[in-house]
């Protein structure tokens, strides 16, 4: 890149490679589902916007094989969808069995390449990382999927593969998880391996999606040594609090577990206007987190994840990638990002006072608030029943 524009922008250095496909301009999962919207689509547009991906930093993502799928998930489900896909309908055994075909998890057509082109993009975003860059793959991220079921409009695990394919070269794996909701596909999968630790930050159980597990008393660990940690927030965690919480947790998982790689789910729900989420974050706070952990992983691989706010999501992965890539780019957003967020038709919130930023600033306006004492006591509680705290 020469010119002006990559003096304000700033160059990538090829410290990343952004791991995705044209496939995601086509709408999925069929009108009135909460993931009907442009994500990686509109994330690109916006990208791109800002100069801000060399031809070297991208890389054309590729469906995951059978062969490689069926490493985590079982063949008759595995077969079950791509059998949907083919026929065009999944059967009422299908719905029985692998909970899909239903309003949670929509049949549509693609049913099965969507997903498994998600997955293959993680697998390769891993082999990315040992390969020694950073990676982002934004269409990865669904981290409910179970070994033979559906779950939470996640069909297959694309983290689960991703990490197994990590741990296949011998590195021990932090898997973090951004996302609003807990990551309890990943967390099972690898609860009795020593070698994945698995952090989530997440929603309260008691009153969000998935409703079970991820409780301040499920830390984990068969045998007495903590292979999670889960940190369920009260309604309206805010910066302050989410801050309050993450500088305490995050320096001393890194420092008990030592990974060699660490895995972060970006889900975007948390943020403050998400549909689906109750948590209140603003994008500033989001992307501090993503820096510190830019700064304190040895090899990274970011995948996307729930996000059902189009513009909050498509600004917050750009900043992501920026972090990723190693620019810095400006708050004010280019005429052509401000167009792409525009085409996104999206009105939702349109009468709340920040609606126009969206279209304006990458960053939100910081909001200074008070630390609840529900978040003391959510701090203090984790530190009673988790070894990694103790020192607290
Ligand atoms: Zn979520």
């Amino acid at each position: 890149m020469t010119g002006p524009a990559s003096l304000i922008m700033g160059v990538g250095n090829d410290a990343a490679v952004l791991v995705a496909s044209s496939h995601y301009r086509h709408r999925h999962y069929g009108p009135n589902h909460p993931l009907a919207i442009p994500r990686v689509s509109l994330t690109l547009d916006l990208i791109h916007a800002y100069n801000a991906l060399t031809e070297h930093e991208f890389m054309e993502g590729r469906p995951a094989t059978v062969a490689e799928l069926c490493r985590f998930h079982a063949p008759d489900y595995v077969h079950a969808l791509s059998r949907a896909e083919a026929f065009g309908h999944a059967t009422d055994e299908d719905r029985y069995r692998h909970h899909f075909g239903n309003a949670e998890n929509p049949w549509f057509p693609g049913v099965f390449y969507t997903p498994a082109l998600a997955t293959g993009s993680s697998i390769l975003g891993a082999e990315v990382v040992l390969g020694g860059r950073r990676a982002f793959s934004p269409a990865g991220g669904m981290h409910h999927a179970l070994p033979d079921r559906a779950r939470g409009f996640c069909y297959f695990n694309d983290v689960v593969l991703a990490i197994l394919r990590l741990k296949e070269s011998g590195l021990r794996v932090l898997y973090l998880d951004l996302d609003a909701h807990h990551g309890d596909g990943v967390e099972q999968a690898f609860a009795n391996d020593p070698n994945v630790f698995t952090l989530s930050l997440h929603m309260d159980t008691a009153y969000a999606y998935p409703f079970r597990g991820g409780t301040i008393t499920d830390q984990g660990g068969p045998t007495g040594e903590a292979a999670c940690l889960n940190v369920p927030l009260p309604t309206g965690t805010h910066d302050m609090e989410y801050r309050l919480v993450f500088d305490v947790v995050w320096p001393r998982v890194l420092a008990q577990f030592r990974p060699d790689v660490v895995v972060l789910q970006a889900g975007t729900d948390a943020l403050f206007a998400d549909p689906l989420g109750r948590l209140d974050l603003t994008t500033n706070e989001f992307l501090r987190v993503i820096g510190a952990v830019v700064r304190d992983a040895k090899r990274l691989l970011v995948v996307g994840g729930g996000g059902y706010h189009p513009l909050l999501l498509a600004r917050c992965w750009t900043g992501v990638w920026g972090l990723l890539s190693g620019r810095s780019l400006p708050d004010e957003i280019p005429v052509e990002g401000v167009a792409a967020l525009r085409a996104a038709d999206w009105d939702r919130d349109e009468d709340e006072p920040y609606y126009h930023r969206y279209f304006t600033h990458r960053l939100d306006e910081p909001r200074e608030r008070m630390v609840r004492s529900a978040l003391l006591e959510l701090l203090e509680r984790l530190r009673a029943v988790h070894p990694v705290l103790h020192d607290l």
